[in-house]
């Protein structure tokens, strides 16, 4: 293929890494700014990557000029900086999008305006123990209580289970611009990859996520015991959500299904996520085909956004020993047919997202079946 167009991309974790995979195997260069060896550079070699941090604006500044369009894996970004280049170099999403989806708070106030269900919030910035008890009043006990920015993984959240939490709350929390959230008492909760390009929103299927100490460990596709009704539902609740941003690429939408069957949007990323992992092996083109073919202008279809097999992904985190991912990885290469997803991260941390895995089959119940003794591997190495 003859695109010499250039994509640069803040951060190189493990989403940008998936992604210079898709853009290999189309001959498109993918400038990373981000340290060296990080994931996505270890799988790319040429001289137009970037060392530095994501969050340097001169670096940022590098990255523009050597690029046409340029994007991110992670929403914690200068803004400003992708603001003042916005003039010399196409920013996908745009850096609107980005600075109001990087603030949790002034994400769901947007998504109000558009008349998208999401779940109720207070700002609580500035207010202190009073603000929070004021809190307690209105929404009753637990609620969460959330920091607006540089939240992942649940780092960030504190669920506030009675008025004697609040000390440790603002313990855990304090220093951090913070708002409040009602408890969703969800059944469960899913997620859609939503794709925007310039001709229109286009969804992937419904993914059922199960989270453990607010890390994803699961996704199931379709969910599971949940009407295609539901998942429908789901689509287009998350398509209504991205229609209200500026911007092409992909976009993750999670989701509470709440036990009377409705639907709230817990939160949105402007870019690939974890959620759509699964989208590699069991749709036509993944998530990260979709995210380049979007921000390039490349067409993409709805059918090639359909799930060929129903697929189970597994997270391989860093449990209680430095080396427990790596015996996950061994026992599935040993015992399954997964497909086997491993970052090229240093050092093993609790929590810490070091791999992936996906196993697909003819259904749901057999994808359940063969992933199940490596589900049970993962639960045995957290110790
Ligand atoms: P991510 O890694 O997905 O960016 P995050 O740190 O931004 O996570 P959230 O998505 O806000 O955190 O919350 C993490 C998890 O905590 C959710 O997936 C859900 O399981 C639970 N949770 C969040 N908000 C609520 C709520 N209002 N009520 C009940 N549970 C909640
Ligand atoms: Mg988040
Ligand atoms: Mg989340």
């Amino acid at each position: 293929m003859a695109d010499k167009r250039k994509v640069g991309v803040l951060g190189g974790g493990q989403l940008g890494r998936m992604l210079i995979e898709a853009a290999n195997r189309l001959n498109i260069q993918v400038n990373v700014l981000d340290a060296a060896n990080s994931p996505a550079k270890q799988i790319s070699a040429h001289n137009g990557h970037i060392e530095g941090s994501f969050k340097d604006a001169a670096k940022v500044k590098e990255l523009a000029q050597k690029c046409d369009v340029v994007t991110v894996e992670i929403e914690h970004v200068d803004t400003q900086m992708l603001e003042e280049v916005a003039g010399q170099v196409t920013v996908e999403p745009s850096w609107k999008t980005l600075r109001t989806i990087k603030d949790k708070y002034a994400q769901k106030q947007h998504l109000k305006q558009y008349g998208v269900d999401v779940a109720e919030s207070i700002d609580l910035e500035g207010k202190g123990a009073e603000g929070l008890k004021e809190v307690g009043t209105k929404y009753g006990y637990p609620y969460m209580l959330k920091s607006k920015t540089e939240a992942y993984d649940g780092k960030g959240n504190f669920v506030v289970k009675s008025e004697g939490d609040i000390e440790a709350a603002i313990k855990a929390l304090g220093g951090r611009p913070l708002y409040a959230e009602k408890w969703a008492d969800f059944s469960m909760e899913l997620a859609v990859m939503v794709v925007k390009t310039k001709d229109g929103v286009l969804s992937f299927p419904t993914v059922e996520t199960v989270h453990e100490d607010s890390i994803c460990k699961l996704t199931y596709t379709p969910p599971r015991n949940v009407s295609s009704t539901t998942s429908h539902r789901a689509q287009d609740l998350a398509k209504k959500a991205i229609a209200a941003f500026e911007g092409k690429g992909v976009f993750g939408v999670e989701m509470f299904l709440l036990k009377d069957d409705s639907l709230l949007i817990n939160e949105i990323a402007p870019r690939p996520h974890n959620s759509g992992h699964y989208t590699i092996e069991a749709c036509p083109i993944s998530q990260y085909d979709a995210h380049l073919r979007a921000i390039l202008d490349i067409p993409i279809k709805p059918f090639q956004l359909r799930l060929k097999e129903p697929a189970i992904m597994l997270n391989i985190l860093g449990a209680s020993t430095a080396d427990s991912d790596k015996k996950v990885a061994q026992f599935a290469l040993e015992n399954s047919d997964a497909s086997i997803h491993l970052y090229g991260k240093g050092d093993s941390r609790p929590g810490r997202k070091m791999g992936h895995l996906t196993i697909t089959r003819p259904t749901l119940r057999e994808a359940e079946q063969a992933i199940q003794p490596l589900v049970d591997f993962v639960d045995e190495q957290k110790g």
